[in-house]
């Protein structure tokens, strides 16, 4: 263990004196739980191995991509396939044709899609296409949902909520988010009224449906419908991201889990990272056929990229698509999912600790807290000590979490019933600790 610690703090040493931080996303460099990242060697399956080839069973998988576990042959085998016809031309290519159509036949609320290359470019790209659509300013957005870090979705509830938030990131000029506005997720009440005051000058609401940046809150689906019919009547748009929920909680996202709930429920744009590539840097947008005209060249709205649509991460994309459209993929993945929440509630049960969890397909989240909070300032009364005690038991054991108590959980297809009774046995000798 010693010698572990010592590699990664000789890397960290030197990677902070030409990144900073020391890290290229600032997450991974552990500031929420203290202590030193672990730089990973090479993964596989369910694993990664650190510097000082130390095992952890990976519950991130690179922060959602990585739904069929690390080198999954099959994607491999295409990736490679891949290189050798070229990395990047500029000029289009029928797999970009043929990944739109897949994501299209798993997304009936779209007809049309483009691609991008990071889920903040796909945010930042519709939130400019509803505005360029709609010809408002306005945009509501919820506190402690993550949509990238494009200028205007970088805001932060301000002192009362339903007003003007402020940025939460140095360099922003107040003027960049003076048309943000900012809401308690799950509140009904503050989307009506924020509707009622400024409805007509509203270009659009944007939401995750599963909220997977507080950890896992669940739109309540009385929110998620007052959200349809506000837009709706107010001539609004809706805007799904499902960069972290798309093709992770069902085949069909989360709009197909609304869907079964709200009467024709489809929002009108929907934003997608994260699995759609596999791993590969790969993102889109896409919605309305009369939304998505509006983009250039067939519309006014500007939007390019020198590596939208790059061959390799659309082999890889397309690859992994193909793979979990595999039937019963998802239904497993949620079963497995729910063992690991279960057991990890009984253990934390066991020792007498305040714990709730819940889970959707590949994505899930554990808060010790007795309920289940639904908006960010609840999520943010959790025992942060506690939490960052539980973390580094776990990590001390080679279970790999996110290392901060609002993000997300993952579990992949690569994660088997032995991977998952070692992480409970570890849970049980730490929630003794705790
Ligand atoms: N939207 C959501 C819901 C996300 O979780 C993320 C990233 O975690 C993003 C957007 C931004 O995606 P990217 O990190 O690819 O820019």
């Amino acid at each position: 263990m010693t010698s572990t610690t010592d590699l990664n703090q000789d890397l960290l040493t030197r990677a902070q004196r030409v990144i900073p931080g020391g890290v290229n996303s600032p997450v991974r460099a552990f500031n929420a739980v203290g202590g030193v990242p672990r730089f990973v060697e090479r993964a596989q399956g369910a694993y990664f191995w650190d510097k000082n080839g130390q095992r952890f069973t990976d519950y991130i998988g690179s922060w959602g991509p990585m739904i069929l576990g690390h080198g999954h042959p099959e994607v491999v085998a295409t990736v490679h396939a891949a290189v050798d016809e070229g990395f990047s031309y500029g000029a289009p290519t029928e797999r970009e044709v043929a990944l739109a159509e897949k994501i299209l036949a798993m997304l009936p609320s779209m007809d049309m899609v483009r691609l991008v290359s990071s889920g903040t470019e796909a945010g930042m790209s519709a939130l400019r296409l509803a505005r360029g659509f709609t010809g408002r300013n306005k945009i509501i957005k919820f506190n402690g949902c993550y949509h990238g870090h494009a200028d205007a979705l970088l805001v932060k509830a301000g002192s009362g909520l339903a007003t003007f938030g402020s940025s939460s990131s140095a360099g922003v000029p107040a003027d960049v988010v003076k048309d943000t506005i900012v809401l308690e997720y799950n509140d009904v009440a503050q989307l009506e009224e924020a509707f009622a005051r400024m409805g007509n000058e509203i270009a659009c609401v944007i939401m995750e449906p599963i909220a997977g940046n507080m950890n896992f809150v669940r739109a309540s689906v009385d929110f998620t419908r007052r959200i349809r019919e506000l837009t709706q009547q107010h001539g609004a748009l809706m805007i799904y991201d499902e960069v972290m929920t798309g093709f992770r909680v069902a085949l069909g996202s989360a709009q197909s889990l609304y869907a079964q709930k709200i009467e024709g429920f489809k929002p009108d744009i929907t934003v997608l990272g994260k699995v759609i590539g596999g791993g590969m840097p790969l993102a889109a947008f896409g919605g309305r056929r009369d939304i998505m005209e509006k983009l250039s060249p067939t519309g006014g709205v500007y939007q390019a990229g020198t590596l939208s649509g790059n061959p390799i991460a659309t082999a890889c994309g397309l690859k992994t698509l193909e793979l979990i459209g595999a039937p019963g993929f998802h239904a497993e993945l949620h079963l497995k999912t729910g063992q690991l929440m279960q057991g990890l509630k009984s253990e934390a049960d066991a020792a007498g600790i305040p714990f709730s969890v819940d889970w959707q397909g590949g994505l899930f989240g554990f808060f010790f807290l007795p309920e289940l909070p639904t908006h960010y300032p609840q999520v943010m009364t959790t025992d942060q000590a506690r939490f960052n005690r539980f973390y580094h038991g776990m990590l001390e054991r080679g279970e790999y979490f996110a290392p901060a108590l609002y993000e997300a959980g993952f579990m992949s297809a690569a994660h088997s019933q032995d991977d998952i009774d070692r992480t409970l046995e570890a849970a049980r000798a730490v929630f003794k600790t705790l």
